[in-house]
């Protein structure tokens, strides 16, 4: 292992860490954006912390010339075609996300071949690629709401999560609606069965569910299918979360999300005791993003994230659309 090396690999970083990354930020003209899964250190010394499209939406308005993006790449690539023309960068651009990489732009042309007239509906856990080829975005909590503003004689393509359009045909009743069969590899750290074991033994304890990403839509879904009891069960947004844990007057709220949001409600509120519906429920992808690895984007300015025009242009439409259309996101916070 080289001198570099070592460095970048250093576990707890110290105050001269924090020192450096603050100081290049400034030198770079950089704003650090950390979404809500990051390691709690990378959470600490971001500027903001938040869910993927609140930080796309600060990235667009920042005066700073240069996003770094602590998050998954899509996410970044949100960044990008929401701010074409500032620098973002992704600390590991090797971070995706098993729910994006579930159908392909291909895919997803081959799939609209098959139903011609179709209204494509994608969840925000997309590549630009496919962003460009959708005509209308969504989050978990307006999905319902896109797919109502679509006339009921179309067909729906919704695309990629599972559990999110499951939950979104049993609202809406859509029987013109397809899905697509992707899923977000920490769900199945949320499953059912252990969803409602949990709740069940500890009646005195709040469950909060957070569908950000794909991470929890499958707790969305069960907890629409009754799976959990209603009266003590909150979905939340994550302004609304973090509202809710200060306010809470529960001793104990069980959390169904990937576990890095954990860090965000112990700051909200250190006299309840957060904790996972299960603690395997973590993403390794958004683990990828260290310390080490933001210092070393702030020092090299490398893995910028690149999106070709014509595709950021493409995909900026059908976010634009999301967001003429006035449902309501999680990102109001
Ligand atoms: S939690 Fe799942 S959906 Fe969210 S970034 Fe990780 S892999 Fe993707």
């Amino acid at each position: 292992m080289n001198a570099t090396d070592s460095t970048f690999s250093a576990a707890a970083p110290d105050a001269a860490w924090r020192d450096e990354v603050r100081e290049l930020a400034r030198q770079r003209d950089a704003v650090i954006l950390a979404h809500n899964y990051q390691l709690p250190e990378v959470q600490d010394i971001a500027d903001h912390v938040g869910d993927s499209l609140a930080l796309s939406r600060i990235a667009a308005t920042a005066d700073a010339s240069v996003i770094v993006f602590c998050g998954v790449h899509f996410m970044a690539e949100t960044a990008k075609i929401l701010s074409y023309d500032k620098t973002v960068l992704i600390p590991d651009e090797r971070a995706g996300c098993s729910l994006a990489e579930t159908i392909t732009a291909d895919q997803l042309r081959a799939w609209k071949a098959e139903h011609p007239g179709a209204v494509v509906v994608s969840y925000d856990n997309t590549t630009a690629a496919v962003k460009a080829a959708t005509d209308i975005c969504c989050t978990s909590s307006n999905a319902v709401d896109v797919v109502n503003s679509i006339p009921a004689d179309r067909e729906v393509l919704f695309c990629p999560d599972q559990f999110l359009g499951a939950h979104v045909q049993r609202l809406t009743g859509r029987e013109n609606m397809h899905i697509w069969l992707g899923e977000c590899h920490v769900h199945a750290g949320i499953n059912g069965a252990e969803l409602r074991e949990r709740v069940l033994a500890e009646p005195e304890a709040e469950l909060f569910i957070h569908p950000e990403c794909g991470c929890a839509t499958s707790a969305l879904y069960l907890a629409g299918m009754g799976v959990v009891p209603a009266e003590r069960t909150k979905i939340l947004s994550t302004g609304g979360m973090v509202t809710a844990a200060a306010q809470t007057t529960a001793k104990k709220v069980l959390v169904a999300t990937e576990t890095g949001m954990i860090h965000q409600l112990n700051k909200a509120n250190p006299l309840v005791i957060f904790e996972p519906v299960n603690s395997a429920a973590v993403c390794k992808y958004m683990k990828m993003i260290t310390p080490a690895k933001l210092l070393r984007a702030l020092r090299e300015m490398r893995d910028e994230v690149d999106v070709p025009r014509d595709i950021a242009d493409r995909a900026r439409l059908s976010v634009e659309r999301m967001i003429a259309l006035g449902a309501p996101s999680r990102t109001g916070e």
